[in-house]
């Protein structure tokens, strides 16, 4: 049995970049025991002043697009320059299947074994939305242990994107060459979503490909409003392969950081961010509240039941569950 830490044991150890104790706070935050999460807030109440410093990264794609082979490759560049990199994820397949899309460590061997990475699975739970809380927390304790980068990576399968959109500085899509949109699954609102695009495996017999693609984007996202913010979206090429075009991504997301913060842009764009996380945290807690009343499972089955008979409609059923028992 582990020694339970105090609250300032978390946060004298995370100041000091302490790994472990770093690694134990992101299991208090994801704990669902309520004296826990209690602990939790106010660990993070506390490392508040030492956040917000680093660059927040986004990164998504379809399965197979090679993600954890770019971030294999993107995140040795950075730690080479002695760069301090957290790696996170978000996935929506691991609360549904308890299979994951993504988080496994053994797909970033080098980078999981180098001190100044620190890549961390996405974590449980019955909500996409839950998770992105439990994100954003991890994030914060990431960032006062003093990382200077952090990847938040998720597939682009579903509504992950936009919740991981609505938690970075810069939002990098990754796209294949020779798959069409539909195949990619990529909406049109996800390319909207980007700050740039990379189209991953631009190498060998796919070099050709991967030049036209990166033509055909540019020409789609030229169609599209501009953002307001003063930033046009850039299309690259990029191998994690050979190394080609990675380190030009890294120049982009830096061109990109310094024109917001000068324009404000970027503190514009996190308090926007964290409005967005006090709703959805509130609707959130409120829906945790009603459905975990008191009876509130028996009530529920019974008005579930005539609703199925057709003898009360959902909006009548409602307002009798929103009734005191
Ligand atoms: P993810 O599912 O998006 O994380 O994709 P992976 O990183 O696992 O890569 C999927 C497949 O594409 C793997 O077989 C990789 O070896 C391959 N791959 C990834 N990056 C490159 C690249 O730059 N060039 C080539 N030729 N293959 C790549």
């Amino acid at each position: 049995m582990r020694t339970r830490l105090s609250l300032s044991d978390y946060v004298s150890g995370i100041l000091a970049r302490d790994r472990l104790v770093l690694s134990r706070a992101i299991t208090l935050v994801e704990s669902r025991l309520e004296s826990d999460q209690a602990l939790a807030r106010q660990v993070l109440e506390q490392l508040l002043p030492h956040t917000g410093k680093s660059v927040r990264v986004g990164i998504t794609g379809v399965p197979g697009v090679g993600k954890s082979t770019f971030i294999e490759a993107f995140g040795k560049q950075l730690t080479r320059q002695g760069k301090r990199l957290a790696v996170l994820a978000v996935d929506p397949t691991s609360q549904r299947s308890g299979g994951s899309l993504l988080g496994d460590k053994t797909r970033m061997e080098t980078l999981s074994v180098d001190p100044l990475a620190y890549i961390r699975p996405s974590p449980a739970g019955n909500s996409l939305g839950g998770v992105a809380h439990r994100t954003r927390e991890t994030m914060l304790l990431c960032e006062a242990a003093g990382f200077d980068v952090i990847l938040v990576e998720t597939v682009g399968v579903g509504q992950s994107e936009t919740l991981v959109h609505g938690m970075v500085d810069f939002f990098l899509l990754l796209m294949l060459a020779g798959a069409g949109d539909e195949l990619q699954g990529m909406k049109r609102g996800i390319m909207e979503l980007a700050d740039a695009l990379a189209i991953t495996k631009a190498d060998g017999d796919n070099l050709a490909a991967a030049k036209r693609a990166k033509a055909e984007y540019q020409n789609a996202l030229h169609l599209f409003p501009p953002t307001g913010t003063g930033w046009f979206p850039p299309v690259m090429t990029c191998s994690a392969q050979t190394g080609d075009g990675i380190e030009a991504v890294w120049n982009i997301i830096q061109e990109h950081q310094t024109l917001t913060t000068r324009n404000g842009q970027r503190d514009r764009r996190r308090q926007a961010q964290n409005i967005e996380w006090l709703h959805s945290y509130i609707r959130q807690q409120l829906e945790m509240h009603f459905y975990n009343q008191p009876g509130m499972r028996e009530r529920l089955a019974s008005v579930e039941e005539q609703v199925r008979t057709g003898t009360l409609l959902p909006i009548q059923a409602a307002e009798i569950l929103f009734r005191p028992a």
